[in-house]
């Protein structure tokens, strides 16, 4: 089989989203979709929705394109598409491909794969589970600590079993305002947290994501301890990842697990590097940052070194790893961003369902069609192409 083209679609569409600057809801908001598809000589073809700012839900920019459709097609065409390994190789190595934009062409490459074989991408890696836990992921600026213990209890009532909480970055709850100049909140942050403690109960899991946003070793401990004193599972991406140094001492200071890194570049390498160095307590890695190939190798190097490799985001490729994964390893899957006035279940217009529907119990079924699985409504495509 050889790849013959590939094709880039972009499109108009809308989701409930989340006005992160005023703290209310978005909903209907319109967005600019992209779909890849790679196609070969057998008629078989693989898609990917996404890729742009790191995520499923958002599309390819202009110049992303162009990579794309420059030197990226120039590489692979003519390449058999079941050669995923030498592509990645290729992309991290020779060719200096940006993360997102390889990391597209891998997760189309293993739907292609997937459906050439007429199996699920996570069967097709080896299957380890076909059901994984969901947490409720909160949107950051969210309000006041009680909208946020509100949210957090009505997530658990609808099955969840964890709750994390994104709080409030360049932002200020008691005005809500946008602070451009301060990234953090911290007094505000440590109230939200021991809210929500009190609104779920002792038990109930619950994680802390501050997103870097914590300047100094005092404030990233500060917040730690008090993490510790209300039973947090783990504590997320407290500092920025440009300084690994700094979560060597965190992760010695503090016994709460430290999830990083989360957004710094390198993928896989990044993440051994870091175990490696006693800077993270717990790894991270998504399907943007290497694609699925890249998220399964760090998954693997997570478990030789007996740490958890958390997915970061939701979506399709992330969905398929954890699949493949055992749950010793990967153990949640990160369902946002959620906020009251925010459905994330309702599918998308340019798909007939979602991958990630939260079941009473909490869990979330893998995709059962083959490839990624998508259900895709080309007549919304067409009828929306920019
Ligand atoms: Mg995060």
């Amino acid at each position: 089989m050889k790849i013959t083209d590939i094709r880039i679609r972009s499109f108009r569409t809308y989701a409930d989203s989340w006005d992160r600057d005023h703290g209310v809801p978005l909903p209907k908001a319109e967005s600019i979709q992209t779909v890849t598809t790679i196609e070969t000589d057998e008629g078989v073809s693989g898609h990917y929705f996404g890729g742009g700012m790191r995520g499923d839900l958002y599309g390819l920019s202009a110049s992303e394109q162009e990579v794309i459709l420059g030197r990226v097609k120039s590489l692979i065409v003519g390449q058999d598409p079941m050669d995923r390994e030498l592509i990645w190789k290729w992309f991290w190595v020779a060719a200096n491909i940006p993360e997102n934009i390889g990391s597209v062409i891998d997760n189309a490459l293993w739907d292609l794969a997937g459906n050439a074989a007429g199996l699920p991408v996570y069967k097709l890696m080896g299957g380890a589970r076909d059901r994984v836990k969901a947490y409720a992921s909160s949107h950051k600026n969210m309000g006041q600590p009680e909208d946020y213990a509100a949210h957090a209890l009505d997530c658990k009532n609808k099955g969840y079993l964890a709750y994390k909480i994104h709080p409030h970055y360049f932002w200020n709850p008691d005005t809500r305002q946008p602070t451009p100049g301060r990234p953090s909140n911290i007094r505000a942050d440590i109230e939200t947290c021991r809210a929500v403690r009190d609104a779920v109960g002792p038990d109930y899991v619950l994680m802390f994501d501050p997103w870097g946003t914590y300047m100094t070793m005092e404030e990233a401990l500060l917040v730690g301890r008090e993490l510790e004193r209300l039973n947090f599972y783990w504590y997320e991406h407290p500092m920025p990842e440009t300084r690994p140094e700094m979560y060597v001492r965190l992760c010695r200071e503090l016994t709460i697990p430290i999830l990083s890194p989360e957004i710094a570049a390198g993928g896989v390498f990044t993440r051994a590097d870091w175990i490696l160095r006693g800077a993270s307590d717990m790894t991270r890695i998504d399907t943007h940052r290497g694609g699925i190939t890249g998220a399964r190798k760090t998954c693997i190097v997570a478990e030789a070194y007996g740490q958890r490799c958390e997915l970061h985001m939701s979506g399709w490729g992330n969905l398929h790893v954890m699949g493949a994964t055992h749950e010793d390893t990967s153990e949640y899957y990160e369902k946002g961003l959620l906020a009251p006035g925010v459905d994330n279940d309702i599918p998308h217009p340019y798909l007939k369902v979602n991958c990630d529907v939260v079941e009473p119990d909490g869990y979330i079924t893998l995709p059962k069609g083959p490839g990624l699985g998508y259900q895709i409504n080309w007549d919304y495509i067409e009828d929306n192409l920019v």
